[in-house]
């Protein structure tokens, strides 16, 4: 069991691959990486074929049906995900996840429900993918990085991981500056800048930043900001924008029910 300097359990990641020296690769560097070290976070990864019970250790066979490529074997992909379930009384496998393409689409509610899950086990798909019956059997969530393929499950846990890791407590330095990230209040981020004020570019054109954020005043900071969050959310994701729209129009109206009732709360 993975317990943190306090004794409560530490978020843990339970991968099952085929490649267990892709982990924690990229995670075991910078933020994520000094997580891992210092025990915020653990990390299993699982040799699938190490469940392989043939003599040629094969973890994959044709598609009945014929076509091309191969698929995973259940047999041994369900013994991989019971030896990684543990026995009874431990944590367990938690929430178990195949990635793939036909999955719900990651986004950041997504990471914020497996940030406050204990255990989440991240089952890896190479070829042509897994057998159906073993999703079925284990009840399998799938979830997919985005409308493309990859060749195989390893970066798109890589990249769940990271997301996840970033929001655990401790990780980030700074608190303050997840709550005004992208998506966090429904909007894309506001353009940074910093020093110097005045750069000049390689055609020699020079540019500075804009004035308001050399003014130190905080009100018109925060205001210009959220103004360029909303033009930019506006510009390239009517899709968000739309929510954030409703979201704001619906507020509004628990904002006007609220005050026919008495004092607007705090
Ligand atoms: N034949 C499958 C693709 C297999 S790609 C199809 O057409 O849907 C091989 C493996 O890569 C998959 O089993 C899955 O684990 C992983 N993978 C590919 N694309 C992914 C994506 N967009 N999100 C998450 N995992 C993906």
């Amino acid at each position: 069991m993975n317990h943190g300097a306090s004794g409560s359990l530490v978020w843990t990641a339970k991968v099952l691959t085929l490649f267990p020296e892709m982990f924690p690769g990229p995670l075991g560097l910078s933020l994520a990486g000094k997580a891992l070290e210092n025990g915020v976070w653990a990390l299993e990864s699982v040799d699938i074929r190490s469940f392989a019970r043939d003599k040629h250790r094969s973890v994959d066979d044709t598609p009945f049906g014929g076509g091309a490529g191969m698929v995973m074997r259940p047999d041994v992909l369900d013994a991989a995900l019971t030896a990684t379930a543990g026995p009874p009384g431990t944590p367990g496998r938690g929430r178990a996840i195949y990635l793939s393409p036909r999955g719900r689409v990651l986004d950041q509610e997504l990471v914020k429900e497996l940030a406050a899950t204990p255990v989440v086990t991240l089952l890896c798909g190479r070829y042509e993918g897994v057998d159906e019956r073993v999703l079925d059997a284990h009840g399998l969530e799938e979830v997919s990085l985005g409308d493309f393929v990859l060749s195989g499950g390893e970066t798109a846990a890589l990249c769940l991981i990271d997301a996840v890791v970033r929001l655990l407590p401790g990780v980030m330095g700074n608190v303050e500056t997840a709550g005004e990230e992208s998506f966090e209040r429904g909007l894309l981020e506001y353009p940074h800048y910093t020093r110097p004020a005045v750069w000049t570019d390689g055609q020699g054109v020079e540019r500075s930043v804009p004035d308001i954020l050399l003014s130190g005043h905080h009100e018109k900071v925060r205001a210009w900001r959220l103004a360029e969050a909303e033009r930019i959310t506006q510009a390239r994701r009517p899709d968000l924008w739309n929510r954030y729209e409703a979201g704001k129009k619906a507020e509004g109206q628990i904002g006007k029910r609220g005050r026919r009732r008495g004092p607007k709360p705090e």
